[in-house]
């Protein structure tokens, strides 16, 4: 069974085709499927609003079985922001060092015990009967006042789970509390009671 990975982004790609594989399906790409994702316009509201835009219209394109996962940061004392615009954060060219400094900036003032922040990564998979699975992880911590590790990448240097920085982690730690590895746990469950009760398991 095929399934197609609506994302441009290759750490993704190999997050969810380690999920998939143990599962009997094969992960493509849309480019691998000569599939085009760059005129699809996200513009939802939530995250999850934003991967059923994506997942659908790979779906739609291809035929095939669609997964898309869109994820962000919100911090508490900014309101919620940059959440679903957080890939845009500081404007278009800004690198992630530009984008960890403004929050810093924004939050220099702030005290300790209000510096909470989540990360979230929600999950929608869509297939061409119009069927779908969506899922959301969220990883809980507080904003640093300064950018510690090299590890992880985008606001993991200033993000603390547990007082100790995300770009201090270990891939498979931050795998076992982050976001995207509650999301991608969650799928998994739910891909197999889907596929289990439409005998489409292995
Ligand atoms: P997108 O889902 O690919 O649009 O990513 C949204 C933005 O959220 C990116 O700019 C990432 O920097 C940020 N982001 C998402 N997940 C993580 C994470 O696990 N660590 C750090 N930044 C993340």
């Amino acid at each position: 069974m095929k399934f197609i990975i609506a994302t441009n982004n290759a750490k993704k790609l190999v997050e969810l085709e380690r999920i998939l594989q143990p599962l009997g399906i094969e992960a493509v790409t849309a480019k691998q499927e000569g599939i085009a994702l760059d005129d699809v316009e996200e513009n939802g509201t939530t995250f999850m609003e934003n991967s059923f835009i994506k997942a659908d219209s790979a779906c739609k394109k291809s035929g095939l079985p669609a997964i898309a996962d869109d994820s962000g940061i919100c911090v508490d004392a900014l309101g919620g922001a940059p959440g679903i615009y957080s890939a845009r954060f500081a404007g278009e060219e800004a690198t992630d060092e530009d984008k960890n400094a403004l929050i810093l900036e924004k939050l220099k003032n702030v005290e300790q015990s209000k510096r909470g922040a989540h990360y979230v990564s929600a999950i929608s998979c869509v297939f061409p009967n119009g069927d779908k699975i969506q899922v959301e992880g969220k990883c809980f911590g507080d904003i640093a006042y300064e950018p510690s590790g090299n590890g992880g990448f985008g606001y993991d240097p200033i993000f603390l789970y547990e007082g100790r920085s995300f770009g201090d982690f270990t891939p498979d730690e931050k795998d076992k509390v982050s976001h995207r590895g509650n999301s991608l746990r969650m799928l998994k469950e739910e891909l197999i009671k889907y596929l289990e009760e439409n005998n489409a398991y292995k």
